[in-house]
């Protein structure tokens, strides 16, 4: 149990007890610890409600957490290559490295590939699609809708 839930948790418990205690010193007890008694529980469930809020929060961020550090884990499979050597044009390039997708599960590979750069710098992961048009051989971008020179595949893999 986190924190929060632990919070949430222990106010209800405390709640449930003077809700108890109540009951019990209700027919011998004045006003005043009556109204006392009252008020209390008032707090506890303004901090109830507080505290729901909070674990709500912190479920979110642990979500948030989770898909950073899978942005992550995939962004370091990539690597940035230019294209053609000495002009200048990038795209982010996968050797077909095995990898895991969870921690518990068996390592898998895709073919070689490269991905826009452009995109995936926005957080987009487009595969470059090789097309040939009048202007020649191509990478396209589908997403962005970008042409890039074909070129050589990087040395240090295998053809595809
Ligand atoms: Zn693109």
């Amino acid at each position: 149990m986190g924190i929060a839930a632990s919070i949430v948790s222990a106010i209800g418990g405390v709640s449930a007890s003077l809700e108890i205690l109540n009951k019990l010193l209700s027919a011998h007890t004045s006003k005043e610890v009556a109204d006392a008694v009252s008020d209390v529980q008032s707090k506890l469930i303004t901090a109830h409600t507080v505290a729901l809020a909070l674990q709500e929060q912190v479920a979110e961020q642990a979500e948030e957490i989770r898909k950073l550090r899978e942005t992550a884990a995939e962004k370091a499979r990539y690597q940035l290559v230019e294209i053609i050597p000495g002009r200048g044009v990038f795209a982010y390039f996968y050797d077909g490295t095995p990898f895991k997708r969870a921690p518990r599960k068996p390592a898998v590979s895709e073919p070689p590939h490269y991905i826009c750069q452009r995109c995936f710098n926005k957080g987009i992961k487009s595969v470059l699609q090789a097309t040939s048009g009048r202007h020649g051989n191509l990478w396209h971008c589908t997403e962005c809708g970008r042409y890039l020179p074909l070129g050589e595949w990087p040395r240090h893999t295998v053809e595809p």
